[in-house]
């Protein structure tokens, strides 16, 4: 199907709150996305660039051709477009390993999920402020998941007739979701409308519990069951089900069943007892899964010996963090899993590792994090450079970045933190006689090494980054110098990096950059929430339309019951100014809560495995 407007223009906005507008022929982005410097770009930039670039092409398609008859089919643009992205960027750019940015999207997708209140692929809009809120990452990502995992279940060409067919029947038109499960029923030939509804009129997330049973002589049997995941405590409808496209892979054989019923069990194509087995080949169904405390064990030691997809390896690794959460795996488990993650060359799952290590450095009382700090810098690689290397492969590249950051930030690696802070000394003056970072540090290890230079020189060092901010138009580095902010754990810094946002130099569609991550670590996070509580009004005259209303969100990273009340004390009489700030709400208690009753179940497991630490002798 050829694309019908004639001509295609792609125009840079200064200032534009939202990513990128998909006009018919004219599509406006956020300068940051269009206007690359071929030699100070970042990775993550020129990915972020392609990915987005494609996702409003297809949206000439997506939207454009075929249009949603009502805002609660926005998933059918939103859900699609972002399908369609990892299709052209695996055409179009082989090198980004789209199926490893794709997996790791709908992993991310999953978290959001997992809440009681979770919204529904396909929810009812009857309001202005549900609008905004049908802009998240249940309609992008959990749509492109769920999309994907039929593709994947009927093939990718049976698939593509069935969304051909939809675009041919509706072209210029109006359609809603009952039209779209007929084309693909039509198009695929299966009868797959009550499998889609599950998915996309339900909200929430499967959870696939899978045991293995092995007789002598016999295939071996797998039982799966499925049940809603949530979080310990969370009171959630638990009467969901699902029909799921369930593909198990093991060292032995693959098996695909839709799993329709509570529960089901198949045989194995193979007599052999397999050594392990991945509830979700390829990564891609959506739903998480749990194993008993040995074949979890199995599984990461396949992960270890190199044994899985990378995809499979970032869901084991994504699974173990959620299962903190509904006690399906222990603290103790969860680190011991990290040790491997930690020494992975794919740069997500080191970025998996660093998230259960974040999760259980909040919830281990203070005195502890010492003992954390010593656990985490004896299970990283030793060999961390900080060096630019030429020629050096993204993701060899990525993986470097990210590893770099748990042992500068999270361990507190002092001999690292020593050759970071020169390094960072020498970039903060490259970029104030502005001059290229060339040989000093590349640009996405800018954050990481000069937050520990703002470390040591204090408030000069964050008003001499304040003024660069105040001097440089270019988006990406301006990005890369707000995250430095957010880095430094110190609170009287945060303090200042929090005033800035209202500052000129900063601009409207950067605050997030800075204030999401500053909460998201237990030092500096009371410091946001007063920074909200005291410059609410200006904050929210600062932000775009969409932003105002994840204000709440701010604050999803307490974790103590305590919180729940005071968050809501605040924000429940200024719902008011604040589009979709409800839903925000909600979901930040949720948040609260499924952190507070994860942290009394897991403390004692964390505790027990860092005072059993010893350090080895050097
Ligand atoms: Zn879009």
């Amino acid at each position: 199907i050829g694309y019908p407007f004639g001509k295609l223009d792609i125009i840079a906005v200064p200032e534009f709150g939202y990513g990128a507008m998909e006009n018919a022929g004219a599509i406006t982005f956020r300068d940051v996305l269009l206007l690359l410097d071929p030699a100070t770009t970042s990775i993550d930039v020129r990915r972020m660039s392609t990915s987005v670039i494609s996702h409003e092409l297809a949206h000439q398609w997506f939207g454009n051709i075929v249009t949603p008859a009502w805002w609660d089919d926005i998933w059918l643009n939103e859900a699609f477009a972002t399908w369609m992205e990892y299709h052209i960027v695996q055409q179009v750019r082989p090198d980004q390993a789209a199926d490893l940015q794709r997996a790791d999207q709908a992993l991310d997708a999953m978290e959001r999920d997992a809440l009681p209140s979770a919204r529904q692929i396909r929810q009812p809009i009857d309001t202005n402020d549900a609008i905004y809120g049908a802009f998240d990452g249940i309609t992008y990502a959990k749509g492109m998941a769920v999309l994907g995992m039929f593709e994947a279940y009927v093939g990718a060409d049976s698939f593509r007739k069935a969304i051909a067919l939809h675009l041919t029947k509706f072209r210029f038109g109006n359609a809603t979701a009952e039209d779209f499960f007929a084309s693909v029923s039509e198009g695929t030939g299966k009868e797959l409308t009550p499998a889609l509804r599950s998915f996309i009129e339900q909200n929430g997330l499967p959870q696939v519990e899978l045991s293995l049973a092995c007789a002598n002589k016999e295939s071996p049997k797998v039982t799966l069951r499925q049940s809603r995941f949530l979080p310990i405590l969370e009171a959630g409808d638990t009467k969901h089900h699902w029909q799921i496209p369930v593909c198990v892979r093991s060292d032995a054989s693959q098996a695909c069943w839709m799993l329709d019923r509570v529960d089901q069990t198949n045989a194995l194509h193979t007599k052999t007892c397999p050594k392990w087995v991945m509830p979700n080949a390829n990564a891609i169904g959506y739903y998480r899964f749990a194993l008993d405390a040995d074949a979890l064990r199995a599984l990461v030691t396949a992960a270890a010996d190199g044994k899985l997809a990378q995809t499979e390896t970032m869901a084991l690794a994504s699974n173990v963090r959620a299962g903190l959460y509904n006690g399906t795996v222990s603290a103790r488990a969860a680190l011991d899993a990290a040790t491997v993650f930690l020494r992975s060359n794919n740069h997500q799952v080191v970025s998996f590792a660093r998230d259960i290590l974040v999760t259980i450095r909040e919830i281990i009382d203070a005195g502890m994090l010492g003992k954390f700090e010593m656990w985490t810098r004896t299970m990283l690689p030793a060999d961390i450079s900080l060096e630019v290397i030429a020629g050096e492969d993204d993701e060899r590249h990525l993986t470097r970045v990210i590893r770099a950051e748990i042992a500068i930030v999270l361990a507190r690696d002092q001999a690292l933190r020593t050759k970071a802070q020169k390094k960072g000394e020498l970039a903060l003056a490259a970029l104030e006689k502005g001059q290229p970072l060339g040989s000093v540090i590349s640009i996405d290890l800018l954050p990481t090494v000069l937050s520990t230079t703002l470390d040591v020189g204090g408030p000069q060092v964050h008003e001499r980054i304040a003024a660069l901010l105040g001097k440089t138009t270019d988006s990406a580095l301006r990005r890369y110098l707000l995250l430095t902010l957010a880095y430094s754990h110190d609170s009287g810094l945060a303090e200042k990096s929090a005033e800035l946002m209202l500052d000129p130099r900063v601009r409207s569609n950067e605050t997030r950059a800075v204030l999401f991550p500053l909460s998201h670590t237990r030092e500096t996070r009371p410091v946001v929430w007063r920074f909200v509580q005291t410059h609410f009004d200006d904050y929210i005259a600062k932000v775009s339309l969409l932003h105002q209303g994840l204000t709440p969100l701010l604050t999803a990273d307490f974790c103590t019951p305590e919180s729940v009340n005071e968050v809501e004390h605040f924000f429940v009489p200024k719902l008011d100014t604040m589009a979709g700030g409800a839903r925000s709400l909600l979901v930040a208690t949720e948040t609260i809560s499924a952190c507070a009753a994860m942290a009394n179940t897991q403390r004692d497991s964390a505790h027990g495995v860092l005072w059993g630490f010893k350090p080895p002798r050097t």
